[in-house]
This record gives structure tokens, C-alpha cells and sequence, in this order.
């Protein structure tokens, strides 16, 4: 979480920095700060609140500094307020830090600092590990560089932090472990970001600092060090992202213009792996490890939140057309488990940022037993793409919003096409359902534009639910899974209480929830389950429930059943999630709008999970 935005070079650093910050502000947003070097000293200015209130208490002010760092929070240690906003400064108030992650042993190092005489402003971990920097260089009279060095060997936990100083306005050193960090190399400037998206403006050239990694930058020179003291030449990437992908081009919100980017979302994550007219479906990344895909007795599905409802789309999708032994679980809960992992299993790590440190971690698990790891993730360089032996991008562009979307079909899209190659390589679906899957496949961009005729009318259902405090979300087979993200990317931006369900499984229990209060959303969709889910319309009915129903167009049926009734058009089963769920997330959306939320950056949470 959080997010970093460090420059040195000859523009004016502070708006870079704050431009920057507002950028990365999907990673956090209790608070935010800038630390600048101006006139021979440094200076911090931070406030609690967005980066939009920072920059007002800015606007007097008249910053011309060329070297600053900058930081927007989502508070570990700590309540979010001023005094816990980043930068922190060290006791001497010479250097200050930004820093993103957790210091584990804080707490043992304050107390031994505290002892020295240290004074501390703040509750964080984050001001600990400056001050203990400065110890370091005091007691050892060493140099900068080399006090966060080997600070950095005595510290337990994740970081990605930049350290500057007043005595060398000409310097910054960066630092990563666990959480992400870019450097743009620009001509005679340097950046320093979480991601890409502060940069990209100003250099397509970025170096992707590894863990256990120190950058200096240090008289218009960029090296980079291993903890062990090891030099390492900067590797030098292009990047592919373009500025109009990270702005909100006309729409209110990022969330929104997500929303509607999937068709073009989809069609990108299969651009090149799919022509159907050539019978051709390729991932190029996954080329070498077909064969041992379709070898496999077990596949283990690991990820959070939205990424792990597209796993259980995904585990429809593997034991019907390969019939594979699939498992899905919680990157969380996996990881602290004894996992049974065997040599020969495939574990499939999905990731929207590929920096979500649960699944970051349950890699690592799986890798040391043996397993063969597949990455699924959109942030292209990420740690999980890095940590993976294979995997394919989603493709999806960036995401800005907090809550997915477009990340989430472009990860079914893709988990769907590794399904259809194994298949295929497998010999378990026939030359005649493998054509028409891909054939079904390239529709699927139209028919999601297809859904957002029906925009205006979900706006109207929208307004009727908007005082809503309980939904419930039924669905059954590949439909599940919908219902679940359908229930999430409610709870999450319009603090609406949600409960996603299979269908079925409502007898057992949730039922008793039902009165004429209950909103239903069902997913009745024409499939096989379609009888069945007439049924549970029918208890849910004969309960007084209000009933939402998701259809496939031209069903007359469940429109003389339900209370409103979305169509969405008719696509191949197996595909039916890419559709079924665009309304739940139009209906969320819209709620969160009608109830004044703040859609893109709902409160508590952030994009990137960096944290356990
Ligand atoms: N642990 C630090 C804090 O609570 C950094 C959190 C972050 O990554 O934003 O201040």
C-alpha cells in the first residue's frame, strides 16, 4: 500500500511530487506529505486528508526546491493524522524518509534508541527506521549510503523506502524489499515511484529495483548496490504504458471509465494469443510449460479478494474442459498452512498489481516445495511476474480504481484461455468445441458492449436500492463466483452489506434473511442450471424478497417472476461470467454514486495489498 514519489534533477520538485502523489493516491489516502530541500534546509509539510488537502496548505507557499520525496499513506502503525504522515524526519532533523510497508522489529529498535536518547513524534515503525539510520551513521561515522545498508540488514519485514539528507542536496538513496519501486532515468533527473504512473510524463525509461536492492543517485549518477555490498549495472527497460490510460479522459470516475473500458480490455488480453479464423490460440508465455500443464493431476489457484473469485471461475473452467483436479484457495490462508504441495503440481498466482504480499508469499511457499508456479497478474515487471517460473499478462492497462473491474475480466479472459490450450493440448475437448470456443471468444467484447445499453436502466434500479442495507447475491455454477464479486464490489464502495451465495446453498440458512426488505440479485442467465435457479426465484418469491434478476435476453419467463429483470445477451456457458458480471458492477457503481461515496478511493482500503 501507500505510495512513493521521490525527484532530483532541475525541475521544480514539489509539483512533480504532488502530481505524482495524486497518481499513486489509489495506493493510500489517509494522508499525505512532501519533504524538500529548499535554501539549505529541509523542510516537511504534511497533513492528514487527501493529497488535494496537502496541496492547498502548499499554494502560499513558494517551493522551488530541485531534490524532494513525497508520500501518500494507508496507515500500519499508527492512526492516520498529521503527525503520523510521511516524511518522517531523523532526530537531528538531517534526513527524513518515506517509506512503504511494515518495519517488524520497530519495537525492540525504538526501545534500544529510546535508551540513546532518541525522541520520537510519531507512532510509526517508518520514523524508527530513520532514526535508527542516523544511529548508525553517527556511531560508525560511515557514510550515508552504507548506514542505510547495513541498517537495512538488522531490519525485519517489508519496505520500499527513499532517504534524503541536508548535508547532500545532490543525493537520494532508495531502498526496496517486498514492496514495489521504479526508478525513471531521465536526462540528468531522476524519479522515484511505487509505480510507473508518476513517471511516465517525463522518461519512458525505468530500472525495476529488486528486493534487497539499494539505489543511490549522487551527482546526476544512478548505482545500485546489492544488501551485500555487491554493484549491480542498472537494467534499463522501455515502458509500454501511455499517459491517456492513467487519466480519467471526461468520466466522473476512474471506476466508471474502467467499467466501460472492457471491451477493449478483454480484446487486448487476448490480442495476439487468439485468431479464431486460423483455429491459432497462443500464450506466448506459457509455451514451454503446456505439456506439464496438461500432465498435471492438480492445479492450486491461489489469490485475494477479486482474484480469488476469477480462481473459482477458473476452477469451473479447468475441471470441465481439461478435467483437472482444481483447488482454489485465500493466498492468505494458504501461506500459513502446511500446504500438501507436490513436485508436479501447478499453482496459478492471480494478482491484478503483482505485488499482493499474501500471494507473493504463498508463491515462495509453493516454490520451495517444488511446484511450478504460473503467474496471472497486470502490473507487467511486477514481483509475482519476476517470482513466477511462467504466466501471462492480463493486458488489462492500468487500474486505477480501488475497487476491480476490468482487471477481473481480463483475468477470467485469460485463466479461460490457459484452460482452453490445456484442454486443447490434452485431447479432452474435441476440435469442434475448441473452434467455436475461440470463435464464442472474440464476440465477447461486442456482447459486454452490448450490456451497457442497458446502463440507464441499471441507473434506475440503482435508485431504487440506493438506501439498501442488505443485499444478497444467488448464483449457481460459473455464476457463483459472479455472485460473490457482485456481493464484494458492492460492500466495497457503497458500504452496502452484501452476501454472495451459490443459489442452492440459500436453504441452509440465508433464507432466513429473506423478507420484503431483501434485495436479490440473481444470476438466471440460460444455462444449465437455469431450472434450478427458477426454483430458488420462486423461494426467494414466495418470501417477499425483491428480486434482481440478470437474464439472458429474450427469456420471458423470469420476467413475469422477478421485480426487474437485466438482460445481458447470450454467450457460449463456459464464457458466461464476462458478461453476467458487467451489470453488478454497473449496479454498484451507481449506488456508491447515489449514496455520495467516494468510488475510487473507498474508505480503508487500497489497491495494492502490500501488507499481510
Ligand atoms: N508502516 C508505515 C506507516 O504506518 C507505512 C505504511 C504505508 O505503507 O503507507 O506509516
Amino acid at each position: 500500500m501507500c505510495g512513493i514519489v521521490a525527484y532530483i534533477g532541475n525541475r521544480e520538485a514539489c509539483p512533480l511530487i504532488i502530481k505524482g502523489l495524486k497518481r499513486l493516491e489509489y495506493r493510500g489516502y489517509d494522508s499525505s506529505g512532501v519533504a524538500l530541500i529548499e535554501d539549505s534546509e529541509l523542510n516537511i509539510y504534511k497533513k492528514k486528508g487527501k493529497v488535494s488537502d496537502l496541496e492547498s496548505q502548499l499554494t502560499d507557499k513558494n517551493l522551488n526546491a530541485k531534490i524532494g520525496i513525497g508520500h501518500t499513506r494507508w496507515a500500519t502503525h499508527g492512526e492516520p493524522n498529521d503527525v503520523n504522515a510521511h516524511p518522517h524526519f531523523s532526530n537531528d532533523r538531517k534526513l527524513a524518509i518515506i517509506h512503504n510497508g511494515i518495519i517488524e522489529n520497530y519495537a525492540a529498535i525504538k526501545q534500544n534508541l529510546i535508551q540513546k536518547g532518541h525522541v520520537f513524534q510519531s507512532a510509526t515503525d517508518t520514523e524508527v527506521l530513520i532514526h535508527f539510520i542516523e544511529d548508525i551513521q553517527k556511531e560508525t561515522g560511515t557514510s550515508l549510503e552504507e548506514a542505510v545498508r547495513l541498517a537495512l540488514l538488522e531490519v525485519v519485514g517489508a519496505y520500499a523506502i527513499v532517504v534524503m539528507s541536508v548535508d547532500f542536496p545532490d543525493q537520494l538513496i532508495a531502498a526496496r524489499k517486498g514492496s514495489p519501486l521504479v526508478i525513471g532515468v531521465g536526462k540528468d533527473e531522476f524519479f522515484f515511484a511505487s509505480d510507473a504512473t508518476p513517471i511516465i510524463e517525463y522518461t519512458k525509461d525505468v530500472v525495476y529495483l529488486d528486493d534487497y536492492e539499494v539505489a543511490v543517485v549522487r551527482d546526476g549518477k544512478l548505482s545500485i548496490q546489492n544488501l551485500d555490498n555487491t554493484q549491480k549495472v542498472p537494467y534499463i527497460q522501455k515502458l509500454e504504458m501511455e499517459l491517456e490510460t492513467i487519466e480519467k479522459g471526461g468520466y466522473d470516475h476512474f471506476m466508471i471509465k474502467e467499467i466501460f473500458e472492457q471491451p477493449r480490455s478483454i480484446a487486448d488480453s487476448m490480442r495476439g494469443r487468439v485468431r479464431a479464423d486460423e483455429a491459432h490460440l497462443q500464450l506466448g508465455g506459457l509455451a514451454n510449460y503446456i505439456d506439464k500443464l496438461a500432465a498435471s493431476e492438480r492445479i492450486v489457484i491461489v489469490g485475494c479478494g477479486t482474484s480469488w473469485h476469477a480462481g473459482l471461475v477458473a476452477e469451473y473452467l479447468f475441471e470441465e474442459l481439461a478435467r483437472i483436479n482444481v483447488e482454489v484457495e485465500y493466498a492468505s490462508e494458504f501461506r500459513y498452512r502446511n500446504p500438501v504441495i507436490k513436485e508436479n503440481d501447478i499453482v496459478i498466482a492471480i494478482s491484478q498489481s503483482g505485488e499482493t504480499a499474501d500471494t507473493l508469499a504463498a508463491i515462495e511457499l509453493a516454490k520451495s516445495k517444488g511446484a511450478t508456479i504460473f503467474g496471472v497478474c497486470n502490473v507487467v515487471g511486477s514481483s509475482i511476474a519476476r517470482a513466477s517460473h511462467a504466466g501471462a499478462y492480463t493486458h488489462a492497462g492500468p487500474e486505477i480504481g480501488v475497487a476491480s473491474t476490468k482487471a477481473f475480466t481480463a483475468q477470467v479472459t485469460v485463466l479461460t484461455l490457459i484452460a482452453i490450450a490445456t484442454a486443447k493440448r490434452k485431447g479432452t475437448i474435441s476440435e469442434e468445441t475448441y473452434r467455436q470456443l475461440l470463435v464464442e471468444l472474440e464476440t465477447i467484447p461486442a456482447k459486454v458492449e452490448q450490456v451497457f445499453e442497458n446502463a440507464a436502466k441499471i441507473k434506475e434500479i440503482a435508485f431504487i436500492f440506493t438506501y439498501a442495507r442488505n443485499f444478497i447475491y444467488l448464483g449457481r455454477g460459473l455464476n457463483f463466483p459472479v455472485a460473490l464479486e457482485g456481493a464484494l464490489k458492492l460492500k466495497e464502495i457503497s458500504y452496502i452489506h452484501a452476501e454472495g451465495y451459490p443459489a442452492a446453498e440459500m436453504k441452509h440458512g440465508p433464507i432466513a434473511l429473506i423478507d420484503e426488505d431483501m434485495p436479490v440479485v440473481f444470476l438466471a442467465t440460460k444455462d444449465s442450471s437455469y431450472e434450478k435457479i427458477v426454483s430458488n426465484i420462486q423461494e426467494v418469491k414466495a418470501r417477499k424478497g425483491r428480486v434482481i434478476a440478470i437474464v439472458t435476453e429474450g427469456d420471458t419467463l423470469i420476467p413475469t417472476m422477478v421485480d426487474f429483470v437485466i438482460e445481458v445477451p447470450k454467450v457460449h456457458e463456459i464464457l458466461t461470467p464476462l458478461v453476467s458480471v458487467i451489470p453488478l458492477q454497473l449496479l454498484s457503481y451507481y449506488i456508491a454514486v447515489m449514496r455520495g461515496r467516494n468510488v475510487d478511493q473507498p474508505r480503508n482500503l487500497a489497491k495494492s495489498v502490500t501488507v499481510e
